[in-house]
């Protein structure tokens, strides 16, 4: 099937020819053409699927007769973080650049005045995270009775971030006559009763199972038996391998992501980080950086990173294997996008084993065990020695079963979004005191004895931006 098949115009096509896509995705294909007849859509689709094309081209040919109105958007996108929305307009702006549709972008960390500008004038496709658009909408400066169509993005985790009484009434604001669609990975009870309620005779579109992992990832889980410099000793000895260009490296909390970047600088990496407590003009910043090729890893923690689409990611590292087991399916969903093969590595130390247990029940599939865990040499040379000596592969490439460690407490402290509807594995994972342990389990002694050079040659990657 060709794209030309699905209904589109022929400015549509010529702006899809020009990304080099040539042939639409299972979702792409099944969601376009109802959805240009004007059918209400459930898609059961995870990221990296192409599912933000399944609704922006069919979107654009739809909003391309009709005229705005001042404050009154005609299209209203929902989407659980600003990173996700920015994405989204990314897609307006690649496959619009033939039309002339008018778009803006209410997001949360940014100067709301320019966005209110663009409101004012009026918009064809509004782009909004649910906090900022119902802070507008308190301050009467947004009508929402003009907008014939609603996508609700990522509903799962419009859930899991507590914005599903938002949505709810959202959706009681937009004229009963609309188009609504709506995507989510997995569709639990609480996504259903939404559907059931917002939406109108909607033709179900399942892609792959809920929480399926693509089959473009090899996974691997790197058994780590000690504390955190264990972890980061490993990382090291994997992120030397020569095939690894780009790379998210996710951890559970931020204090993580912000001490593991340090501690890959230190080593000479070529490191940034993103993660909930930096703004948004920063979190922009450092992902331009990663985009860029300013860094070739980005340490992030789930929410900063939920849906990045950076091309090319070549490797996926879970330094925590994650609380919730579909942040697996959507963290390493990173790499292996559009066609490409990807790797996915999970750290699993004694904190991890019960979250990584989850992880398999969830997918249904047994991760293959790096059989010889890699390490970083002990004794560190000094940074300057680094020469162009070439590094022994340290991952074994043929996968052994381990047999599973008995799943100690976990210590969850999950210092990301709010959460105003906290679900049950929230409560679950209340917090034991789990930030004084983590300092109690890092003691100083065991950070110094991780400090220090790269004992190896310099990975290619390195060559350039090496900071002496
Ligand atoms: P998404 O699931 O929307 O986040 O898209 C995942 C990736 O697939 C993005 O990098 C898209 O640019 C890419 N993509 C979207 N449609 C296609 C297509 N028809 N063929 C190849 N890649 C695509």
């Amino acid at each position: 099937m060709s794209f030309a098949d699905l209904g589109l115009s022929d400015e549509l096509l010529r702006a899809v020819g020009d990304t080099g896509y040539t042939e639409p995705t299972p979702i792409q294909a099944s969601a376009i053409p109802p959805v240009l007849m004007m059918r209400d859509i459930i898609g059961i689709a995870q990221t990296g699927t192409g599912k933000t094309a399944s609704f922006v081209l069919p979107m654009i040919d739809i909003l391309a007769h009709g005229r705005s109105r001042a404050r009154m958007p005609r299209s209203l996108i929902l989407e659980p973080t600003r990173e996700l929305a920015a994405q989204v307009a990314e897609n307006f702006e690649t496959y619009g650049k033939y039309h002339k549709l008018s778009m803006a972008l209410l997001i949360g960390g940014v100067q709301m005045g320019d966005q209110v500008k663009a409101l004012e004038k009026g918009v064809d496709v509004l782009i909004a995270t649910p906090g900022r658009l119902m802070d507008l909408f308190g301050r009467g400066k947004i009508l929402l009775t003009g907008c014939s169509m609603l996508v609700i993005d990522e509903a799962d985790r419009m859930l899991d971030m507590g914005f599903i009484p938002d949505i709810e009434e959202i959706c009681t604001k937009l004229p009963a006559q609309r188009q609504t669609l709506l995507f989510s990975a997995t569709m639990p009870a609480p996504i259903k009763k939404l559907a059931d309620r917002f939406l109108n005779n909607p033709k179900t579109i399942e892609v792959a199972r809920p929480a399926s992992t693509n089959i473009n990832i090899t996974q691997w889980v790197v058994p780590v038996k000690g504390p955190s410099f264990e972890k980061r000793k490993a990382l090291r000895a994997l992120l030397g391998q020569e095939e690894v260009r780009t790379a998210i490296i996710f951890c559970n909390r931020k204090t993580t992501v912000r001490e593991l970047n340090k501690s890959l600088r230190e080593h000479g990496f070529s490191s940034g980080e993103i993660h909930g407590d930096m703004d948004q003009p920063a979190r922009v910043a450092e992902l331009e950086r990663f985009k860029k090729g300013d860094v070739n890893i980005l340490v992030a923690s789930d929410v900063a990173a939920r849906g990045l689409d950076v091309k090319g990611v070549s490797h996926v590292f879970n330094y925590d294997a994650p609380w919730h087991p579909d942040d697996y399916v959507h963290r390493i969903g990173r790499t292996g996008r559009g066609g490409a093969t990807g790797v996915a590595y999970t750290f699993v130390g004694p904190d991890d084993v019960e979250n990584i247990d989850n992880i398999e029940k969830l997918t249904g599939q047994k991760i293959a065990r790096v059989a010889d865990v890699p390490e970083a040499p002990a004794e560190e040379a000094p940074r300057r020695e680094r020469s162009g000596r070439r590094r022994e592969r340290v991952a074994d490439a043929s996968p052994r079963t381990e047999p599973r460690a008995e799943a100690p407490q976990v210590d969850a402290v999950r210092d990301e979004a709010p959460r105003r509807e906290r679900t049950r594995r929230d409560r679950d994972e209340r917090p034991r005191g789990g930030r004084e342990r983590e300092r109690e389990r890092a003691p100083v002694v065991a950070e110094a004895s991780d400090d220090g050079g790269w004992n190896g040659p310099v990975p290619d990657f390195l060559n350039v931006g090496l900071r002496y």
